[in-house]
């Protein structure tokens, strides 16, 4: 193992080292792929020297997503405590499904969970449980809305007509979640949003009582923290009126921004949480820990436990139900995803975290600043958003995004709200300065000037 973890130093120093001179790395066409590198399987092995060349030249070649030229998904950056709670998860290889097979591991999932039900306003009652990603953190509250709107559907199967409520630009989860957990994509309802984009609550009421009359059940209303394009916030205490006069279980999806939870200054934006019956965040989106860590936590630990648990004496040989963490979780084997969490949080205090949410929404205020104060740039988004949508001169966002990562300068990606197509600038790296928000821009424009020809048509 020793001689292992020498090749993981002398590679990553490497990266790191390429990283500089490169943020972007070169750019490899999916047709010329396995040209490029050789990635074949073979009889026989590789001799140790050709092992570490091997991989090391794979690892260069990979796409970057800790560099200050990375704003194409809504995670990035890298933070070093994190990473070292991430690495000495996979060292210690534990399943999280029982006290046994984690020991103290479990404390540590335990105190993240309890300590974000504090956060929101909860008390003991309250409970969650980590899965792997947001998408499966959602899949998770449906599955309890479900269960708590049509008991039977677990041992029967699903025979009334359940419904979902959830704003047009929810994340693409819902429908996908609706289709595996038996309520079907067609009785998913898509809600109007107003023009910043948040989810319509008077219209929301106005379909659930049409619903009402024609015979379907209200099952789930999805708000939406950070939506995926424009990360506007769905407006909770709203809906949560709605929901509590027609017995519908409301989950937030916090994915990409409900770690505004963290922070005083932007907290307001999910004013009402306490009231809901599930929220979900992802720690590897704002808070920036790696792939993946996704937290789901309820009101009342009840529902984790009447639509989650099954018995299996093979495995829940020791120890209470509070300590086998499978009897509330997706899956049974199950890595530890929260450790790299806690290392972070550890390392800089829940006051370190509140930086970090409040930096990217810096960032995202200079970025706004700039394209309001330069006039070749039209702005699409609103304040109090990390996702700065614009568009550059009259090029059309797709070919300027696809451009600059084909020349591996920077990778951005464009998204749409209503009629408009545009580059979203995800500001969610918090490793990143002022500088680099400002390098973004510079370097865009040097782009385009020294590639007019690509952009004759559009300038
Ligand atoms: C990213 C995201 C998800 C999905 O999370 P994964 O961890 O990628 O599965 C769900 N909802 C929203 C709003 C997101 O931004």
């Amino acid at each position: 193992m020793k001689k292992t973890l020498d090749i993981f130093q002398r590679i990553s120093e490497a990266l790191l080292e390429d990283e500089i001179k490169h943020p972007v790395s070169k750019h490899i066409p999916s047709s010329k792929l396995y040209e490029t590198l050789d990635l074949s399987l073979k009889q026989d092995p590789l001799d140790e020297d050709e092992f570490e060349q091997v991989i090391k030249e794979l690892v260069l070649a990979t796409t970057r997503t800790g560099t200050n030229g990375f704003f194409n998904q809504l995670f990035g950056g890298r933070n070093p405590n994190a990473i070292l709670g991430e690495l000495l998860s996979v060292m210690l290889n534990n399943s999280m499904a029982t006290y046994k097979a984690a020991g103290p591991q479990i404390g540590v999932e335990k105190s993240i969970l309890r300590k974000v039900g504090d956060m929101i306003g909860w008390d003991e009652n309250a409970d969650g449980t980590l899965a792997p990603g947001g998408s499966m953190t959602n899949y998770m509250s449906m599955v309890m809305a479900r269960d708590v709107a049509a008991p039977l559907s677990k041992t029967e199967g699903l025979k009334q007509k359940l419904l979902v409520y959830t704003s047009k630009e929810s994340h693409y989860s819902i429908p996908k979640n609706a289709a595996f957990c038996g309520i079907g994509r067609d009785n998913v309802r898509y809600v109007p949003t107003d023009d910043f984009g948040r989810l319509d609550a008077f219209q929301l009421e106005k379909m659930i009582e049409e619903d009402l009359k024609n015979g379907g059940i209200p099952t789930l209303v999805n708000l939406t923290a950070g939506t995926t394009v424009l990360a506007a916030f769905d407006p909770v205490r709203s809906v949560n009126a709605i929901c509590k006069k027609h017995n519908i279980w409301l989950h937030i999806d916090g994915a990409y921004c409900g770690s505004v939870l963290f922070s005083r200054k932007y907290k307001h934006l999910i004013d009402g949480v306490e009231l809901v019956d599930s929220f979900s965040v992802n720690g590897h989106k704002m808070l920036g820990t790696p792939l993946s860590c996704s937290i789901i936590v309820v009101k009342d630990k009840k529902h984790l436990h009447d639509s989650f648990s099954n018995e299996a004496s093979y495995l829940y040989q020791t120890d209470h139900d509070a300590f086998n963490l499978g009897k509330t979780s997706l899956q049974c084997g199950r890595r530890n995803d929260a450790l790299k969490l806690w290392t972070l949080w550890k390392s800089v205090g829940t006051s370190g975290l509140e930086k970090i949410v409040d930096h990217q929404f810096a960032l995202a205020d200079t970025a706004r600043d700039y394209v309001r104060s330069h006039e070749d740039y039209t702005l699409y988004s609103f304040d109090d958003s990390v996702a700065v949508c614009f568009n550059y001169k009259n090029i059309p966002a797709q070919k300027i995004c696809t451009a600059l990562y084909e020349h591996s300068k920077l990778m951005v990606g464009y998204g749409q709200f209503k009629e408009d197509i545009f580059i979203r600038l995800v500001t969610i790296n918090a490793q990143n300065e002022h500088q680099d928000i400002i390098n973004f821009f510079k370097m865009l424009e040097a782009f385009v000037d020294e590639h007019a020809e690509l952009f004759q048509a559009d300038l």
